[in-house]
């Protein structure tokens, strides 16, 4: 089949695209884009009528590269209740992502080649978009001994971490960071010092006082995120800091950029946009690690972004079942639900004037695959066809009723936004909304 896609904004950062054009879709790759000008209206659709021709009218509307999120949660294998290879890609989709790349705190844990290979034959066979897996730092995410981190490369890891847990010891940092250098690939780091964390389970400060609930200071995320700045200045390791939260934290990679280090950073869409003040009421769907933080954090998370210290924004995509959060506050577990939501709550930035269009579509396409080294995020012709159509006027009200992965365990719930995909095509697979 075919796709013409006409009279769209294209922006694609890839290639300095930004205006008004047609892209022609022909066996799931780009055939052809073009912008218009006044002595060249249009590529065309090539002039036939065959029925095997859809034409997507896309006036009014935003064509992006599809987005890549470089940090999600799939669940599969070992904990299928929460989500699937399935329908954790089947939200992706619905959010306009096109690629996403799963943490391997699965069970068993994606820290050999085996494990890798079943994530991978199982996205083909009922994921709906591409999936890349990042191959666990140390053996069962334990922290005690390195994984097989090129046998896991080798069979299609783009990514090393132990997220969900740090690494604790500096020496296996160390060690994984010069493995980083040798095989050319990021180590993604979960960065959290858990003697300082230990047992806490929101933001440290004069609300989780208020609260009575145990406290996780900025230094925990802080002190490790120094750590492995001097880790990867003195191996030329490639180190990429998952989940940036803290102000303090903006300033560390800030000035290690600025030194000259191979750092890289991400932050989420929870983390730019609301405060520790969720968490008012035990609203476990706001319990996230690291915790959401003070108006002061989320203003320098937003000066990150804009001024480039923070690369990338990507969802940590952490479904859990409805059972799970209904426990204590204490009790229930860290994680936001954020594929569905991704888009419209980073469209705000765009809105609000913080980034422009292009920069935020950097954020979610250019810069992760400049990290990863992956071959996507453009819509350069033969490319495969990966594209979001996003409408930036239309209201988008957050109904978890309506999420199609399992997890429904958002603090956003009832949020109107403005600003939301339509359509995604995958492949030159279409999902419209
Ligand atoms: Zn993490």
């Amino acid at each position: 089949m075919r796709i013409f896609i006409q009279n769209g904004h294209i922006i694609d950062p890839s290639q300095g695209i930004n205006g008004i054009g047609d892209i022609l879709i022909e066996g799931g790759k780009i055939k052809e884009i073009g912008l218009q000008t006044p002595s060249h209206p249009t590529i065309g659709e090539g002039g036939h009528s065959d029925s095997e021709l859809r034409i997507i009218d896309a006036g009014g509307l935003m064509v992006l590269p599809g987005l890549i999120d470089m940090h999600v949660h799939l669940r599969e294998p070992g904990f299928e209740y929460k989500e699937t290879i399935n329908t954790g890609t089947l939200a992706a989709v619905k959010g306009g992502f096109t690629t996403v790349c799963c943490m391997p705190n699965t069970f068993p844990v994606n820290d050999n080649a085996s494990v890798t290979e079943f994530i991978k034959r199982k996205a083909s066979q009922e994921g709906h978009c591409t999936v890349l897996p990042i191959g666990a730092i140390t053996k069962g995410q334990k922290g005690e001994e390195l994984a097989e981190i090129g046998t896991m490369k080798k069979e299609g890891c783009i990514a090393f971490s132990d997220d969900g847990n740090p690494v604790m010891s500096s020496l296996l940092m160390r060690r994984a960071l010069e493995y980083s250098k040798a095989f050319n690939v990021p180590v993604i780091s979960h960065c959290e010092d858990l003697t300082l964390s230990e047992d806490g389970v929101m933001n440290e400060g004069l609300l989780s006082v208020t609260l009575g609930l145990k406290g996780i200071p900025v230094e925990a995320e802080q002190i490790m995120i120094f750590r492995d700045i001097l880790l990867a200045e003195l191996t030329g390791g490639r180190l990429h800091i998952a989940h940036v939260s803290t102000e303090g934290s903006v300033n560390l990679i800030r000035n290690a950029k600025k030194r000259g280090v191979q750092v890289t950073a991400e932050t989420c869409p929870h983390y730019f946009s609301i405060t520790e003040e969720a968490v008012i009421g035990y609203n476990t769907n706001a319990k996230v690690n690291p915790p959401l933080r003070t108006k002061r954090d989320v203003e320098a998370i937003r000066e990150g972004l804009r001024d480039g210290t923070i690369d990338v924004i990507a969802t940590d995509h952490a479904p859990h079942h409805r059972d799970e959060k209904l426990r204590a506050f204490d009790m229930a577990p860290f994680g936001i639900s954020g594929l569905e939501t991704a888009m419209s709550l980073s469209l705000q930035l765009v809105e609000e004037g913080i980034l422009t269009m292009n920069q935020l579509v950097e954020k979610m396409t250019l810069n992760p695959t400049k990290i990863l080294q992956i071959n996507k995020g453009s819509l350069k012709t033969g490319s495969d066809a990966d594209i979001v159509i996003a409408d930036q006027g239309r209201e988008f009200k957050i109904d978890t009723e309506r999420f199609v992965s399992k997890g429904r365990n958002t603090p956003f719930e009832g949020l109107v936004l403005k600003g939301m995909p339509v359509i995604t095509i995958c492949k030159g697979k279409i999902y419209e909304q």
